[in-house]
């Protein structure tokens, strides 16, 4: 018989002596990456080293245990392992091993490579619990390759226009993509202050990246800003002339896209996978049974429809622990795997 799965404060497996990415204070919690819905204050914390640099930013006084990837650790009755998602620096899935049943908790995930952290790898298992943020056959990602030319694309377009390009994008793991992007590129880049202090720890963390410049305190006239989307909104930034801008997300599919802050144009750089990506990646799985996370309980009936045994993980969630069954696709109605590379 599985172990009893519970959604109530995050995810909480029966025998396990840790919550996975619980959202109020637990005793002990498996932080899968520093975002600050997934890493709240408890107890003590179960991490990846880069993350806890991160988590400690916030939550200075918090006990730490750094836990290392790719490697097999016994914690009471569970054997687990930690193995990189992509979605950002420090960011981890977690295999666990207990009462015979293998169980992966994704976290946060991104299929195309990220330039700023290893590659995503996937586990067999028995249940998969995945988060599927674009959940939606709508939600499809252009090569990543495609992505990055377009914002390579847009800033020496603005350059060459006359203006001085400006990038958006979540301040910690966006940004530093982008810089990185940019800096790769040969392009002299300045930051808001919340980018550079996570650029920081991510050349502390061994990341290659050049120091970059306060946009307030240095020229721009030859350089790419690269803010957070609240920067967008400061009066001081909104001072400066000649500006054009491009909000980094994959709410941005389509254009101009679903962003709050005005902005010229989007790109879809995500660090999520996309839906097609979501399905490639639970075959790459081979789950018998899967929960879904985040967003609403659509992709779990688009899964079901598929012939997957999944359900939606809602708050109060309790497993009926009946053995996981076969699972039976005979007739898939989605294309699978037509962008996925990495395995
Ligand atoms: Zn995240």
């Amino acid at each position: 018989m599985p172990p009893l799965i519970k959604y109530d404060n995050g995810i909480e497996i029966e025998g396990l002596d840790f919550h996975l990415d619980a959202h109020r204070r637990a005793e002990c919690s498996f932080v899968s990456h520093a975002h600050s819905d997934h890493a709240r204050k408890h107890g003590r914390i179960l991490a990846t080293a880069e993350t806890i640099l991160m988590y400690r930013r916030r939550f200075p006084g918090v006990p730490t245990r750094a836990l290392p990837m790719n490697r097999r650790i016994k914690l009471g009755d569970a054997t687990i392992e930690l193995f990189p998602s992509g979605h950002m620096l420090g960011a981890v899935q977690i295999l666990i091993e207990i009462k015979r049943t293998r169980i992966v908790y994704t976290g946060d995930f991104k299929v195309y490579p990220n330039i700023t952290c290893p590659p995503m790898e996937s586990r067999r298992c028995d249940i998969l619990i995945m988060e599927s943020t674009y959940g939606d056959p709508m939600y499809s990602f252009p090569p990543q390759n495609e992505v990055y030319s377009r914002i390579v694309g847009f800033v020496k377009r603005a350059q060459s226009d006359g203006y001085i390009p400006v990038l958006a994008g979540y301040a910690m793991g966006k940004a530093q993509e982008a810089v990185c992007l940019l800096q790769q590129h040969g392009f002299k880049v300045a930051v808001d202050k919340a980018v550079n202090d996570i650029n920081h720890l991510y050349r502390a963390s061994g990341v290659k990246m050049e120091s970059t410049d306060h946009y307030l305190h240095t020229s721009l006239d030859d350089k790419v800003v690269v803010v957070c989307p609240q920067t967008l909104r400061n009066e001081q930034f909104r001072a400066l002339r000649r500006k054009r801008s491009l909000f980094l997300s994959g709410w941005s599919q389509g254009g101009r896209g679903k962003n709050n802050f005005s902005t010229d144009l989007g790109v879809p750089l995500s660090d999520h996978a996309d839906f097609t990506q979501l399905i490639a990646y639970i075959e790459s799985c081979s789950p018998r049974k899967i929960y879904t996370l985040h967003v609403e309980a659509k992709f779990a009936h688009i899964l079901r429809e598929m012939g997957y045994d999944a359900e939606y993980l809602h708050k109060g969630f309790r497993s009926d622990q009946s053995p996981v069954r076969p699972i039976d696709i005979t007739q898939p109605n989605v294309a699978i795997g037509t962008n996925f590379e990495l395995f």
